[in-house]
């Protein structure tokens, strides 16, 4: 993904007002425990993290593809693949992972998505010296992937009235070394959408069936401190912010206003209702070091901070689902 300047926050005052509030008087002390294992979670990231760098195309991440898929079957789940290629990748196959938990509502069919990228950067074969490295994404990719399985092993024990889409997405990390804009990088969110364009009626906008989507992406770092993503809904940013005020997580939350490109633009280039919840710096500490470097291994990552994504996540969908899907 991309940082980009700051320039044109869409949070209104009041908003941003109220969050301060919200996060003045948070406690520390959890309410309850979490129903998300991080322990858990830090496995699956350690698991995929051990089959070495995976960027899209390699050897290495069809063992990644195929630990997740291996995961979702145990739980139950029946995982698909979507698996496409693009002119702009050439010699490259692409594969979604698709994982639908069905929601308890009948005739409903409406859906809500849940995201992360499961490829790793491709840090060699670039230009200059510096941008050849062994990365292993255990951040950048790992966390994200490793803790929306445990949030669908929660779904699919205590479903939403609607169904969750859960994705994990191939291709997000650019091709070259750096993004440029965009062009030739997150390849699987752009195929996917489309595709979910098809799935249902062209007479009717894409959002009416698909009002949210959410992702995330670097959520495992130790000095954890999710980002105020200026491209997010600002809805969604209040009912997160509400929910981790209620669980005494506010400090883990939304205090460094930053504007990313990521999986989720394309999604709300059709007008849906999106969230990043992604650690990616701001005004106080800008880019984390170990972001694109060397640097993002098991070391910087913790149980702990998966725990409270996760935890905040489950707990902020009924109320998102009550909000989007009246
Ligand atoms: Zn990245």
């Amino acid at each position: 993904m991309k940082k980009r300047t700051h320039s044109s926050l869409s949070l209104s005052l009041p908003l941003l007002i109220s969050m301060f509030l919200v996060s003045a008087c948070s406690t520390s002390a959890p309410v309850e425990k979490s129903p998300i294992s991080g322990k858990a979670a830090l496995a699956h990231v350690k698991k995929m993290v051990s089959f070495g760098p995976h960027p899209a195309g390699s050897a290495a991440l069809l063992k990644v593809r195929d630990y997740i898929r291996g995961e979702l079957h145990k739980m139950g789940l029946k995982p698909s693949l979507d698996s496409f290629r693009s002119e702009k990748a050439k010699g490259i196959q692409f594969h979604n992972i698709v994982c639908k938990i069905p929601g308890t509502k009948k005739n409903e069919k409406r859906i809500l998505l849940l995201a992360s990228h499961y490829d790793s950067k491709k840090t060699t074969g670039h230009p200059l010296p510096e941008q050849n490295f062994r990365f292993v994404g255990a951040n950048d990719g790992g966390s994200s992937s490793g803790l929306l399985l445990e949030v669908a092993r929660y779904l699919k024990k205590h479903p939403l009235p609607i169904e969750v889409r859960c994705l994990w997405f191939d291709g997000e990390e650019s091709i070259p070394f750096d993004w440029g804009e965009g062009e030739l990088a997150m390849f699987g969110s752009k195929h996917y959408v489309k595709k979910l364009r098809a799935e249902f009626p062209k007479e009717k906008d894409l959002v009416e069936f698909v009002p949210v989507f959410i992702l995330l992406d670097m959520v495992g770092a130790k000095d954890l401190s999710i980002s105020m993503d200026s491209n997010s809904d600002a809805d969604l940013i209040r009912i997160v912010a509400k929910t981790a005020q209620r669980l005494g997580y506010s400090k883990f939350f939304f205090h460094e206003r930053t504007q990313v490109t990521d999986d989720h633009i394309p999604f709300q280039n059709y007008g849906i209702a999106v969230l990043d919840l992604i650690q990616f710096g701001g005004e106080r500490n800008g880019t984390p070091t170990w972001w694109h470097t060397e640097g993002d291994d098991l070391t910087i990552l913790s149980a702990k901070s998966l725990e409270i994504v996760g935890h905040t996540l489950v707990r902020s969908l009924p109320d998102v689902v009550k909000r989007f899907y009246k």
